[in-house]
């Protein structure tokens, strides 16, 4: 029977979410005691567990179908694979830090001094496109000690908090790109493994959307239906239900997450009391 296998990273800050992600769309895994591989028992899924540096290339050698890790070590790796979806998780920056006594002018800064980095293909692209001449000092981890060792004179590397650097003695003058996880996928995939990626994909969009989204449920008098249903449209039109106090109704809908409180606010406004919002699991459009 056919099957579609998924890179994901061994250990590692994507590992939890990833399997997450699998979870959350239905997908149990048999052994998922993260060895090497493991089968879904109610999915036609094979997942591979690797390091996510080594992702790109079994996902462009068809080792793997799809993969899934941080956008940053895809654009590194420019390996030829097709980026088919931003997953919301693991997100964080590439940015440039300097030590924290030293005052930055600009990008200009950078002239003539050494980068150390774990990304110098971006880096490179980078400081070309801003015709910065700097020496690239490529190293493997723990980048943000360089400066602090006489390395180099800043680093590039990957910021989510700002807490690492601000312990290194760094602080951050330049971002250089904005990562997230994504789901990557193989140039050739067969017509077997593309519909089971379809599936999945599918699922990926639903949970989602659920999560970005919420119903909600609210009482307005009669007279203020029309104004609030063009605040909550929701995926087709409100329902409208009379409740039994004459001339009132309840209302039903979706919002998104993030306008949430901003709607709320119109809506009290328009005249609703008593608004309820409750999570979505699964939301299918
Ligand atoms: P591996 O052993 O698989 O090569 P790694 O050490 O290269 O692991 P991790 O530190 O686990 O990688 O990070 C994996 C990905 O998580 C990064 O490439 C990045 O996309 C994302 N990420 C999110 N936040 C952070 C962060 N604060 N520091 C590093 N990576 C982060
Ligand atoms: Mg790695």
């Amino acid at each position: 029977m056919c099957t579609l296998k998924l890179a994901i990273q061994k250990n590692g800050r994507l590992s939890e979410q990833s399997l997450e992600l699998l979870k959350t769309c239905g997908i149990r895994l048999a052994n998922g005691d993260r060895k090497l591989r493991a089968t879904a028992t109610n999915f036609p899924l094979e997942v591979l567990f690797l390091r996510d540096d080594d992702i790109p290339q079994y996902v462009e050698q068809g080792v793997a179908d799809i993969g899934i890790l941080g956008e940053n070590e895809v654009l590194e790796k420019a390996r030829n694979v097709a980026t088919l979806d931003r997953l919301s998780f693991a997100a964080c920056r590439l940015s440039l830090a300097i030590p924290r006594e030293e005052s930055y002018t600009g990008l200009r800064y950078f002239n003539n001094k050494r980068i150390a980095t774990s990304y110098p293909r971006i880096l490179g692209a980078f400081l070309k496109e801003q015709q910065i001449v700097a020496e690239i000092e490529e190293i493997g981890g723990s980048v943000e000690i360089a400066p602090g060792i006489g390395l180099a004179d800043g680093i590039c590397d990957i910021v989510s908090t700002g807490s690492t650097l601000l312990m290194n003695g760094l602080k951050e003058v330049e971002t250089i790109l904005r990562s997230e996880a994504v789901l990557i996928a193989t140039p050739g995939i067969g017509p077997g493994p593309a519909a089971i990626l379809e599936q999945l994909r599918f699922r990926i969009r639903a949970v989602h959307n659920a999560a970005t989204h919420k119903y909600i449920l609210l009482n307005a008098p009669d007279a203020a239906l029309a104004e609030i249903s063009t605040l909550i449209p929701g995926m087709k039109s409100p329902t409208i239900l009379p409740l039994a106090r004459e001339g009132w109704s309840s209302i039903h809908s979706v919002v998104r997450e993030d306008i949430f409180w901003e709607v709320t606010g119109q809506l009290k406004k328009a005249g609703a009391e008593g608004i309820l919002v409750i999570p979505i699991e699964k939301m299918i459009l």
